[in-house]
């Protein structure tokens, strides 16, 4: 018999499983919060529970849990990159930040990603695969657990695109937030899109608190072409009108993300459309200095560019931040340390090194 992945299970399919093996109602409670609370790494832990239980969980369940293989820890401002191991050999990266508001993570949603932007480091080898819910969850955990400090806010902004794993990222946000595992609070949640329409469409009607973010990177189809391949297949004022439709439906305030690339698309007269774009839709937008990847072309915008940019959008009334750029010595943009990990990987016959292990 195949097992099952428990900790991708929500409560009441937990509940269900266990009502089949004969188990009582409150055994879910109890396995439940070994697995989403305790954050338990394996079913001897679970020592509230009879050895036979244990033994029978053992038996028709595996556990997720990710090794972590590398941190790098920042010495501008703490942030800490770690790399984890998959059950199958693949590698994927989760951020930690710590805030005068608490702690965040940012988790990956897929092993690579097959969106294609020009200046993103997750794409360079495509998609290898999905993540599972469980996958996910064990990003916030074993951070959590590696940090010992409670994680309050998570941003689905790692490796991956989102809604190109749908039903994995909902059934992530629930388990996440569910009382009887870290409950937290899907307002402290964000989740970043490229722009897929149907995606957007569909979350909006989920019913969760969540924030979205779009990545923008151009105020118009044809610099966002340049930039993003999935700008071919839906249009900017589809895109819009499907942020329109996710602020309508719950209330949240969009995020806008605009990452800064020299000559590419931080001129003023972009910016003065962007203003007029956004200004509307009342979201708020953010503005990320590009971090260079090697193996893509684009610099990073000037000092002073990213601040003229920002000052037009202000004047405009628009709410902007330029994102403070935490972890740049650590390879801190999207797939950049696994990209890194691959290469030593393949640099190195007799397996990997772990230069930088432990920070
Ligand atoms: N697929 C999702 C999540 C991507 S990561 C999305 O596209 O939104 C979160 C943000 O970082 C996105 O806006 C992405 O475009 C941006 N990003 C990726 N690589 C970057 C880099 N090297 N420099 C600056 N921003 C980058």
């Amino acid at each position: 018999m195949k097992k099952t992945d428990i900790k991708s299970l929500f409560y009441e399919e937990l509940e269900q499983r266990l009502a089949q093996m004969g188990e009582k109602p409150f055994r879910a409670k109890q396995v439940y919060g070994w697995l989403h609370e305790k954050m338990a790494v394996d079913f001897g832990q679970m020592s509230n529970l009879s050895l036979t239980l244990r033994q029978r969980l053992e038996e028709e369940f595996y556990l997720t849990v990710l090794e972590p293989v590398e941190v790098k820890i920042s010495k501008i401002d703490g942030t800490r990159k770690y790399l984890f191991r998959l059950e199958d050999g693949n590698v994927i990266e989760s951020v930690w930040m710590k805030y005068r508001h608490g702690c965040s993570v940012c988790v990956s949603s897929q092993v690579g990603c097959r969106m294609g932007c020009g200046f993103c480091a997750s794409t360079i080898e495509g998609l290898e695969r999905n993540l599972t819910p469980a996958e996910m969850l064990e990003q916030v955990y074993r951070i959590q657990a590696l940090t010992g400090e409670r994680v309050s806010h998570v941003v689905v902004m790692g490796s991956g695109e989102p809604f190109d794993n749908y039903d994995t990222v909902v059934a992530f946000l629930r388990l996440l937030s569910h009382e009887l595992g870290l409950h937290i609070s899907l307002r402290n949640v964000t989740v970043s899109t490229c722009g897929l329409v149907p995606g957007i469409l569909r979350f909006a009607e989920e019913g969760l608190p969540v924030t979205l973010a779009l990545s923008l990177h151009g105020p118009n189809d044809s610099v966002r072409k340049t930039l993003m391949p999935v700008a071919n297949r839906y249009p900017l004022s589809e895109v819009l009108d499907a942020c329109r439709k996710y602020f309508e439906k719950t209330g949240r305030r969009l995020t806008f993300e605009y990452s800064l690339i020299k000559g590419v698309n931080d001129q003023l007269s972009l910016a003065r459309e962007l203003a007029a774009l956004v200004g509307p839709l009342h979201g708020h937008v953010n503005l990320i200095p590009v971090n260079p990847v090697e193996e893509r072309e684009y610099a990073c915008s000037g000092k002073k560019d990213v601040l003229a940019f920002q000052e037009i959008l202000k004047k405009a009334g628009i709410a902007v931040t330029i994102r403070r750029e935490m972890g740049r010595d650590i390879h801190g943009a999207c797939g950049q340390l696994r990209r890194s990990f691959r290469k030593k990987q393949s640099r190195n016959d007799n397996g990997p090194e772990w230069e930088g292990k432990g920070g």
